[in-house]
């Protein structure tokens, strides 16, 4: 979240300090910052500058509703991997002809459901093809394309390759046929390598490959290259994605094509991290600190189930002193969270200005796969949400959860 502003020690959100905004709102937090996200939507739209080309915002990354509502004032459409997705991003005013809907091993009903609703469907696999075609005879359909290489920062965000993802180019052919089986009409190829590639080298063979493909189908008229664009969790070791150099990369491969082949296809990406990761922050409270075996541990209010990358991909979430803005004086410590197991870290080996309990800490960099991955493992409440709006106030887009929430659905 930009900027890192520090009066008297403490880090300040637009109006607020971090103090007040945990006394307004409580611990722990997490933070958007609205011109942040708008910044990176823009940077996004003007990747390309043709007229054909669009952005959809991945919006598993983050699925508030006050975020989806910037996505869309800034211009960009939205994909949808569930109908809960679609139900979200319709609050959020888009139209059906702004959502896209990718399916991935998906019940019949989900399909019928997204039917009645008139929105585009992207299918994952042949056999889904079959299904869905039969349920919408003469409608519009997109598939899912495994280019064959993927890439990425972990091996659980890799998603084309030798993983569950995607048609193979060989199975086109039969797609085709199978569309036609039901007067359906097969207009779109797509595909998401992965996620988190900081260069666009991993990313421009992908698309090459893709635009190949596409050129022996002349039906298709729409081309989807997907998300995965990166951030630099860690400032001190990694560049941000170099947006010139790829724009310019990608511009030309997509003009070259056109040119070549005569035919101008909606060209998409779709970014979801790249939008929202650097926008939001957690803000947290040191609750207790101890020496173990020579380690100090910081234990605060944030555990892996509000914040489960440290965990799950072993990501690095950079650090830093929230109430003490000191740094004369500095220690080498572990901050950890509230769970009962022992992988509940959020980072190894930190050196941070000195820290009490009760002070307040910043996690940077949560906007994306933060809150949308958080769940009530532990039985806790999740927390609640504050936009730092444009003007600098703090708004709540969504409230901690109660403890209602653990037993609503239970039966006793
Ligand atoms: C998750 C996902 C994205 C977005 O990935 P990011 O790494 O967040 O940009 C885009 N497309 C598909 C199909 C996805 O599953």
């Amino acid at each position: 979240m930009y900027p890192l502003d520090r009066e008297k020690g403490e880090l300040q959100f637009g109006k607020s300090s971090a103090t007040e905004l945990i006394e307004q709102f409580g611990s722990p937090l997490y933070l958007y910052d609205e011109e942040t996200m708008r910044a990176r939507c823009r940077e996004m739209k003007n990747l390309c500058s043709l007229p054909n080309f669009r952005v959809y915002y991945s919006a598993k990354a983050n699925t508030s509703i006050a975020l989806l509502k910037i996505a869309r004032q800034e211009g960009l459409h939205v994909d949808a991997m569930t109908v809960g997705e679609i139900y979200q991003e319709k609050l959020a005013g888009f139209t059906k002809e702004e959502i896209l809907f990718l399916s991935n091993n998906v019940q019949p009903q989900h399909f019928q459901e997204v039917i009645d609703q008139d929105i585009l469907v992207c299918i994952d696999s042949l056999s889904q093809l079959e299904t869905y075609c039969a349920l919408a005879p003469g409608k519009e359909v997109y598939i899912r394309v495994n280019p064959g290489k993927g890439a990425g920062h972990h091996e659980k965000v890799i998603t084309a390759g030798k993983v569950k993802f995607g048609i193979e180019p060989d199975g086109i052919p039969e797609a085709f046929e199978i569309a036609k089986k039901h007067s359906c009409r097969l207009t779109g190829f797509q595909m998401h390598i992965g996620s988190l590639f900081l260069q666009g080298e991993e990313f421009t063979p992908a698309i090459q490959t893709m635009l190949d493909i596409a050129k022996q189908y002349p039906q298709i008229e729409y081309i989807d290259f997907g998300g995965g664009f990166g951030i630099p969790y860690d400032r001190e070791q990694e560049q941000p994605f170099p947006l010139e150099k790829f724009s310019e990369t990608f511009t030309s491969l997509l003009t070259n094509w056109m040119e070549e082949t005569g035919r101008k296809p909606i060209f998409a990406i779709e970014p979801g991290r790249f939008l929202v990761a650097e926008a939001g922050s957690c803000l947290i409270q040191v609750q207790a600190t101890k020496v173990n075996s020579g380690i100090k541990f910081i234990g605060t209010d944030l555990g892996f189930n509000f914040l489960l990358r440290p965990e799950f991909y072993g990501s690095y979430h950079e650090i830093i002193h929230a109430t003490n803005g000191d740094n004369s004086q500095k220690e080498v410590v572990t901050v950890v969270g509230n769970v009962c197991e022992s992988g509940d870290h959020l980072g190894k080996d930190r050196e941070l200005p000195l820290i009490q309990e009760q002070d307040l800490l910043l996690i940077r960099d949560t906007g994306a796969y933060g809150f949308s991955m958080a769940s009530n493992y532990n039985s806790m409440m999740r927390p609640a949400e504050v936009l730092i709006q444009s003007d600098g106030k703090a708004r709540l887009i969504r409230k901690r959860e109660t403890i209602e929430t653990l037993v609503n659905n239970q039966i006793f």
